[in-house]
């Protein structure tokens, strides 16, 4: 059929003269119908969707309307909403005045709103929340009347103007903090509840004080502008520090938005028969059928949240409301069932009767996790091919968390609190996220640190980040430290009440004893205890019956292989142990800094001719042979893929700068310097103080020699085997003659040798071509074969770009992901975090690309690299080992574009293996399968 094009012009005229559907923005909630439903999280965010899911069923939820995201979206690219969010919100809020037969803020019985975030995917704590909106000075008067209690209406006020002042108007929460302390001083008032109706309405006075100061203008009284007010500071929210970070950390998209819920108010600080509470369908810590939360009688809930009360278990509200309890029972085992999945829920009793304010999917830990989805498998709740979907990959680490070694040591319990999040953390004290960020450092250099907090707020973020584990003195298991620690995974010991935290003496006091900071202390984030000093941990088993069997459901999907990168026996036996199928990289160089082996390998290097190379390599050789023996024999059966040498060789050798100080000092130096420098350079021929003045300049002309400008674009790879042949021959050696030595034992023995670094195909010619030689010899010597594979490393965006030419000597390729990425970004892998956060907070990139696979750039090397290497060879064997090989998404990918294994460290095979299996089962299912996320 003919197809023709209109003329650019005419398109406009079309397109001018079709007027736009209008966006609908405003979404209404109330009398047992929504606009929206559970489905809508896009739109509507979480919390939104559940309100109007629950609306729809018939629960009792306080009416009200969801502002959606796309005006959220709308604020952050014009910096304010269009006229018609206004003019729909107003609708609504018409709307909601008639339900109610009330007016914002006006009359005999105003109408109060609360104004909350809600984004796609739940954020605790990130983003802001105004409650008690529409109070004003009248107002709270006709609230103290009709509710005969001016108490609670003076507070309700003065709640509304720390909030308002705080997240609006951007007051610090110390200016008003300093207000009520002073008040509750002046009154000798040991509680906030002490402070009587004529103190909170001084406090109202002062807090009006501190609005005009801060901001020259008087607390807004109109209820409107409140509204719209509170509305654009709850879009902004999603722009603050806390709230990016935990985006970042959770891999939650910038570009989403939040919505915003408004939403008639129901009070649980109306007196004794009010109270409010927060809940699980079950335990959320070890997953098993429990109702399970807590709950304050007289209170609003922000005082359960932010753990400055703390709360009562939920179970004792049947005692206190029987009516109420046995309600909220039927209510969210109903919800349980109609979202199919563990409900994490928030209610409020106002004079008896029970309001559902939010329902969501519980956030759980990995032990929680597999047991909640094993549990509904059994239940008929969930099929099993959901089952696999309601575990993150990375949560089950939470099976290989450490416990503490109890066994002969001295264990002094300092205190016990809640159990909020399993596994052990031993550390030193730190008594703020800065401090911990400072203390704990990165990379190698790490220190595990406890974080000792009266209580965490989000603004701890990035400190809790990097804390090896968790301690408050306050707030029970929903508290925003045992909320966000179970999130990441990390131990936390929360609500311990035993012990005192004075944060700014910063100093622990418990059973009579003061702690500092970096004294060390031991947590057992499974049962709660605080213990004094340094435990050893002893690490977990990975043969839990539940894990296996959960693992046995999702595994049959799984088409992509997984292996360990492993240098060592120890470490292969253990990846074996969590499922690993082979190793995929075996880094040689590790074997060589051994404590009796570094001298060898030292005086290879500093051999200035082959003779005393060769000599010193044959030293070498018997090494390398046990340690591969010890690795075949770990993984009998499997292939075993081992790099030969690969970093620049001046790593081995001391650095520069040291030698040049250790020699201008050498003349001056007393006899016990020189001793232990003789120590210090004993392996590299110094065998007593006459020698140093020899040794040391030598050594120095070596390092010199050896020295680069870029190490990294250097000697090193399959270059250092091109140059020095004898080293790959040595390693060859070693390699086949274990695997000859373990084949004579019944050992099952596929060895892949992988040469580093390759750019050329003639490269990689050079280097096979030594490696089949020796295979050769010693199969010759020992008249045994084996099988093997001599294949190469894709770490350079130029042999992917000529790995059909490369693919005609290599037999298998394994992706080096952390030096493609390094080359094809021109990032140096090791000083890249000087750039990074930058890059992030900026939005530039949006994860860290040697975590993350860059599937746009280094992905699509990835991609290509495989199928052109697959057009010389169809069966060339493709893996991949860098980091990323551990990392769910980055694993998904290598699922997509036909990768045969992933490889990656031991502690992380679990987890790739399960990223593997679901994104197999989603090519399969072709469904979403209900992320728990
Ligand atoms: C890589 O570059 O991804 C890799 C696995 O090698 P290494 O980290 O040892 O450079
Ligand atoms: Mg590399």
């Amino acid at each position: 059929m003919a197809t023709s094009t209109l003329p650019e012009t005419e398109i406009q005229e079309i397109s001018k003269a079709t007027p736009k559907t209008a966006t609908k923005y405003v979404y209404f909630f109330g009398d047992g119908k929504a606009d929206g439903h559970g489905k809508m999280k896009d739109e509507l965010g979480g919390k939104g969707a559940g309100l109007a899911e629950m609306t729809n069923a018939g629960l009792p939820v306080p009416p009200g309307f969801t502002i959606q995201t796309e005006a959220c979206r709308e604020y952050m690219r014009k910096g304010g909403v269009s006229a018609d969010v206004d003019r729909q919100m107003e609708d609504a809020l018409r709307r909601l005045e008639k339900l109610q037969g009330q007016q914002l803020g006006k009359g005999e019985n105003p109408l109060l709103v609360s104004v909350r975030s809600g984004a796609k995917f739940s954020m605790p704590g990130m983003m802001d929340t105004i409650l008690n909106l529409g109070l004003n000075d009248q107002s709270v008067e006709s609230l103290a009347k009709l509710s005969n209690n001016p108490r609670f209406a003076y507070d309700s006020y003065r709640r509304l103007i720390q909030m308002f002042g705080s997240v609006v108007l951007d007051i610090e929460k110390h200016a008003f903090e300093e207000v009520f302390d002073a008040k509750k001083k002046q009154k000798k008032a040991k509680l906030d509840t002490d402070l009587d109706a004529k103190a909170l309405k001084e406090v109202i006075a002062e807090y009006k004080k501190v609005v005009k100061k801060h901001t020259k203008h008087d607390f807004p009284q109109d209820p409107h502008a409140q509204l719209m007010m509170a509305r654009d500071a709850v879009f902004r929210s999603w722009q603050n520090d806390r709230a990016k970070h935990y985006r970042r950390i959770n891999n939650i998209d910038d570009m989403l938005g939040t919505a915003v819920n408004v939403q008639a108010m129901v009070f649980g600080n109306l007196g004794d028969t009010s109270g409010t509470g927060v809940g699980f369908t079950r335990n959320p810590a070890i997953g098993t059928k429990e109702f399970y939360g807590e709950f304050l009688m007289n209170a609003q809930g922000e005082d359960v949240v932010a753990g400055i009360r703390t709360p009562v278990h939920i179970l004792e509200l049947e005692k206190v409301m029987p009516d109420v309890y046995n309600q909220l029972r039927e209510i969210t085992t109903r919800l349980e069932k109609h979202y199919r999945d563990m409900q994490d829920f928030e209610f409020t009793i106002q004079d008896g009767k029970l309001y559902m304010l939010q329902t969501r999917n519980g956030k759980r830990t990995g032990i929680a996790a597999v047991r909640v989805a094993l549990q509904m498998v059994e239940e008929g709740l969930i099929t099993k091919e959901e089952a696999i979907f309601r575990v993150e990959p990375n949560q089950l680490y939470d099976f290989l968390v450490p416990r503490l070694d109890e066994k002969n040591a001295k264990v002094e319990v300092l205190a016990t609190g809640l159990p909020a999040s399993p596994g052990a953390a031993v550390g030193q004290i730190v008594f703020t996220a800065d401090e911990a960020v400072e203390k704990a450092g990165h990379g190698a250099t790490k220190n595990p640190v406890i974080l000792v907090r009266a209580e965490t707020t989000p603004e701890d973020i990035h400190g809790m980040e990097v804390a090896a584990g968790i301690l408050t003195s306050r707030g029970g298991m929903t508290s925003h430290a045992a909320v966000v620690t179970r999130g990441m995974g990390k131990c936390c010991v929360a609500g311990a009440g035993d012990i005192h935290v004075d944060e700014k003496k910063r100093e622990m006091h418990a059973k009579g004893q003061v702690f500092k900071a970096g004294d060390w202390i031991s947590l057992d984030g499974t049962t709660g205890r605080v213990i004094k000093g340094k435990l050893n941990t002893i690490p977990p088993k990975a043969d839990d019956p539940e894990l296996l069997k959960f693992m046995g459901w999702a595994e049959p999907f799984r088409t992509l292989r997984v292996r360990a990168n492993a240098d060592i026996p120890r470490d292969a036996i253990q990846a074996r142990a969590f499922g690993a199928e082979g190793i995929g990289l075996c880094r040689t160089e590790h074997m060589f800094f051994a404590e009796d082996r570094i001298p060898h390998m030292q005086a290879m290097i500093l051999a200035n001719n082959e003779k005393d190379r060769r000599a010193a390599l044959k030293k070498l050789l018997p090494m390398q042979r046990s340690d591969f023996i010890g690795v075949f024999r770990a993984m009998d059966g499997f292939a075993v893929t081992i790099r030969t040498l690969d970093p620049p060789l001046h790593e081995f050798l001391p650095r520069r700068e040291e030698l040049m100080v250790d020699i201008a000092i050498l003349p001056y130096a007393d006899t016990k310097e020189k001793k232990s420098l003789v120590e210090r350079y004993g392996r590299f021929g110094a065998k007593g103080a006459n020698d140093l003045k020899k040794v040391l300049p030598t050594l120095l002309r070596r390092v010199e020699e050896l020295h680069e400008f870029n190490p990294m674009l250097g000697h090193r790879g399959c270059r250092l085997g091109i140059t020095y042949p004898e080293i790959t021959e040595m390693q060859a050696r070693a390699i086949f003659e274990a695997a000859v030595a373990v084949s004579k034992d019944g050992v099952k023995v596929y060895p892949e040798v992988m040469i580093p670094l390759t750019a050329t195909l003639k490269e990689m010619a050079n280097q096979a071509a030594i490696v089949r030689r020796v295979a050769d010899e010693v199969f010759k010597e020992k008249e045994t074969k084996v099988e093997y594979l001599v294949g190469t490393m894709i770490e350079l965006p130029r042999a992917a770009l000529v790995a059909d030419e490369i693919a005609k000597e290599a037999e298998f390729f394994s992706f080096g992901t952390n030096d493609l990425t390094q080359t094809t970004f021109g990032f140096s892998r090791d000083d890249v975090n000087k750039i990074l956060p930058t890059y992030i907070a900026e939005g530039i990139l949006k994860q860290d690309p040697f975590a993350v696979l860059d599937r746009e750039g280094v992905g699509q090397l990835v991609k290509m690299a495989t199928e052109r290497g697959r057009k010389t060879r169809s069966n060339l064997k493709v893996g991949i080992c860098g980091e990323h090989g551990g990392e769910p998404s980055s694993v998904e990918f290598c699922h997509q574009v036909g990768l045969n294994y992933v490889s990656c460290s031991p502690f992380r095979v679990l987890t790739a293996r399960l990223a593997a299996a679901q994104a197999a089962a989603s090519d399969k299912l072709k469904t979403e399968g209900g992320r728990t996320k």
